[in-house]
């Protein structure tokens, strides 16, 4: 297994766990990060077998798949190492091209760049019929042309992010209220007025932030 850092993160987090709150496996691949002014920081993606139980957690390989892109890394290391390079790069694609979508910023050079990554998924990409359908009601799921690469975890990624801006829920990314937080989710609340990537973390962060600073200002007055 490569043990590489992440290639320009600030810092690497390979022991806390990955969470997955974005409501899409694209934006959680975006969270395997914290995206501060100053660069990605507690990176958790930090080389290419943490990928693959990032990717197992997301629901985007069985725990089978997952073992078997494992042992073929183990046998190609460098292989191995540009699959997992490359997944950094499109995280940051993602990561750019979401922040953009969700703060209304001109993303027309972002999404040139997201469709040229888009480009070469879509060439593995076919229709097949589904194993478990019924003559009565035919059905058919994606499937992938060379599904035993490396790089082929980062393929149903990218697709589900271009599913994700065509869907009715482009509207409702969002990026987290947190400072140097930066993680995206899809608010999918009623009110439409989730702030936080999780309650547990940045919101509780913020009020007790907000406690610390009125306490202050009674301080002041006193
Ligand atoms: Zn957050």
């Amino acid at each position: 297994m490569t043990q590489s850092t992440s290639a320009g993160s600030l810092s690497t987090a390979p022991d806390l766990p990955f969470k997955y709150v974005g409501g899409d496996a694209a934006l959680d691949l975006v969270n395997t990060a914290d995206w501060t002014d100053r660069g990605p920081e507690h990176d958790r993606l930090t080389d290419y077998g943490r990928l693959t139980r990032w990717a197992e957690g997301a629901g985007v390989l069985s725990p089978a798949e997952a073992a078997a892109l494992r042992a073929r890394a183990r046998a190609h290391p460098k292989e191995a190492e540009a699959a997992y390079r490359n997944a950094l790069e499109v995280r940051g694609v993602l990561q750019r091209l979401f922040t953009a979508v969700a703060e209304g910023q001109s993303e027309r050079e972002i999404l040139d760049e997201f469709n040229r990554v888009l480009a070469r998924t879509v060439v593995r990409m076919r229709v097949a019929s589904d194993a478990a359908r019924s003559r009565r009601e035919p059905r058919y799921e994606i499937a992938w042309r060379e599904a035993g690469r490396l790089e082929s975890i980062l393929w149903p990624v990218v697709w589900s992010a271009a599913s994700l801006m065509l869907s009715g829920d482009a509207g409702r990314i969002r990026v987290c209220g947190g400072p140097d937080c930066g993680w995206i989710y899809v608010d999918r609340s009623r009110n439409q007025l989730r702030r936080w990537c999780q309650m547990a973390t940045c919101g509780t962060r913020e009020k007790t932030r907000r406690r610390y600073h009125r306490a202050r200002r009674r301080a002041e007055h006193r």
